[in-house]
């Protein structure tokens, strides 16, 4: 991508397109990451944040990717097993982490096309007490969101704590970390928050964070109870990655003017846009092009498209790159068959109109209509 392309091109699924202006927010000098200025820049980040994650808790600033976090959300959830709930490749990572971890963990599900079921986790919570829960809210890899508030009050019933992935969920779909009683829930800079990759943003209930001083072998870098002591002291425990809580804090500025209700709104027609695109697409060209993820449990951040048995979604994602648009191939087992658009952070219906138009161009192309 050259710089110079105009907002509106890049639709990933991660990271994703960042405007000019945030991005330019970066080339400020540095600070003393231990005095005022410096408290007064992570205040408004606070500022930026918590609307976003709908709490009034301190919210976690780790200067990592996402997975840092959620490995940070497994070392530190109090002594017993881990149930992890997996319908995608992220919520198979989720599991990979609590397992390397060391922690007795049992996975439930496995099916990629829909929500693990409430059922399902009754069942295993019925069967021996855990610790925790892992979920994945909005499933990248295949554009299925989970009801995490039932889930959570499900599991609050068998005093299991619920650790969410919500990478590409929060600052596009609703999380009400407050209101529905979330004991961790985490993202990255560089999904729906439209920021560049390199920042974790986590917020803990104060029940997990009380527990968490149990949970033994922390280690040092994902202790939370450490964050939540510098939170307080608007620090971070280690050198923040400086440039990039420049480009939060702007950023946050921007979210809070949209409001973040109304940047739901705007998910929600980009979703459906896109959705209704596909099932006219399906019409005009006579071929089984699809949404993957079930009607009922679509999240509004990406949409995982599947195409007709002979036809290479990397072909189209290829020829839509020649038009001047990047999309995502398929991920994990959905590769071949799957490409996915993500009309998340700060996309435009008129943004998302263009790469559509450039995907059925290049898709007629492919099947040489
Ligand atoms: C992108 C993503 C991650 C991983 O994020 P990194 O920032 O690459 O560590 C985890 N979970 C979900 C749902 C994601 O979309």
């Amino acid at each position: 991508m050259s710089g110079n392309s105009p907002f509106g091109t890049f639709f990933l699924p991660g990271p994703t397109e960042v405007r000019p202006e945030v991005l330019q927010s970066m080339l400020q000098p540095m600070l003393p990451h231990r005095g005022a200025a410096f408290e007064e820049l992570f205040a408004r980040i606070q500022r930026g944040l918590k609307p976003i994650f709908r709490t009034q808790r301190p919210v976690y600033v780790s200067s990592s990717s996402a997975t840092g976090l959620m490995e940070a959300a497994i070392r530190c959830a109090r002594p017993g097993a881990i149930l992890c709930l997996v319908n995608g490749a992220f919520s198979e990572r989720f599991a990979n982490i609590a397992q390397s971890c060391g922690r007795d963990a049992t996975v439930v599900g496995g099916e990629w096309s829909a929500p693990v079921s409430l059922d399902a986790v009754e069942q295993a919570l019925k069967a021996r007490p855990y610790a925790a829960l892992t979920v994945v809210h909005s499933e990248t890899s295949t554009g299925v969101l989970t009801d995490i508030q039932a889930l959570t009050e499900l599991a609050h019933r068998y005093d299991c704590a619920v650790l969410v992935d919500s990478v590409t969920g929060l600052a596009g779909v609703p999380v009400e970390t407050d209101a529905w009683n979330l004991d961790f829930v985490l993202t990255g800079s560089q999904k729906a928050l439209a920021l560049p990759p390199g920042l974790a943003f986590g917020v803990a209930s104060e029940k997990f964070i009380a527990e968490a001083g149990q949970a033994e072998g922390r280690g040092l870098y994902y202790d939370l109870v450490e964050f939540e002591q510098y939170v307080h002291k608007n620090q971070t425990p280690n050198t923040p990655a400086l440039s990039l809580l420049y480009a939060t804090a702007v950023q946050g500025e921007r979210i809070a003017k949209e409001s973040i209700e109304r940047r739901w709104d705007r998910h929600t027609r980009m979703m459906e846009h896109t959705h209704s695109w596909v099932h006219e697409l399906r019409q005009r060209v006579g071929a089984e092009f699809g949404v993957y993820a079930p009607f009922d449990a679509c999240t509004s951040t990406v949409t995982a498209v599947t195409v007709p048995i002979g036809v290479s979604s990397d072909a189209i994602v290829k020829g839509v790159a020649r038009r001047g648009f990047v999309i995502g191939g398929g991920y994990g087992k959905l590769k071949a068959n799957t490409f996915r658009i993500g009309h998340m952070g700060d996309h435009t219906m008129e943004g998302l109109d263009a790469v559509l138009e450039a995907t059925a161009e290049t898709i007629e192309e492919v099947l040489d209509l």
